[in-house]
């Protein structure tokens, strides 16, 4: 688990200042459970300070993600989700028809990654991994619905 203190001399040992605001973003980040949309840390960071902007917002999650200290996915609804990059390398199975979504583990892919070395000479950057399909509740009523009467 992350503390505000880590992140902050993160941010301090790359010389970069941590004003009121970017702390309050940050905190905000920490508070939020899974991903969050910026506008969701937009309406967080409102509640407490009606000064920090969208463009801010936008701002700062572009600095933690060039630092790599979040990790951003599109996850099929149109806004990006962000995550703290210390909640784990993971991945998601996402659902098209229900949006369930499914976390499973770094491990599963490395094989493909292993495999994009050493046969492509490519260096897969997979650290937050959304893969679109059918859930097995989803696929049952699809099989019912596509099998013949
Ligand atoms: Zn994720
Ligand atoms: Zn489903």
């Amino acid at each position: 688990m992350y503390n505000q203190e880590a992140l902050v001399n993160r941010l301090h040992a790359r010389g970069i200042r941590v004003t009121p605001q970017r702390a309050m973003i940050l905190r905000a980040v920490e508070a939020m459970p899974g991903h969050v949309t910026a506008e969701e840390l937009y309406a967080a960071v409102q509640a407490e300070s009606p000064y920090v902007n969208l463009a801010t917002v936008y701002r700062t999650l572009d600095l933690l993600k060039s630092l790599d200290l979040i990790t951003d996915a599109d996850m099929g609804t149109g806004a990006t989700h962000y995550a703290l990059r210390s909640h784990a390398d993971h991945h998601h199975a996402i659902c098209r028809a229900c949006r369930h979504s499914v976390e499973f583990p770094d491990h599963l892919l490395s094989g493909l990654i292993h495999d994009l070395h050493t046969g492509y000479g490519f260096e897969a950057e997979a650290n937050h991994i959304v893969v679109f399909g059918l859930c097995a509740a989803c696929a049952k009523i699809e099989e019912l619905h596509s099998s013949p009467a």
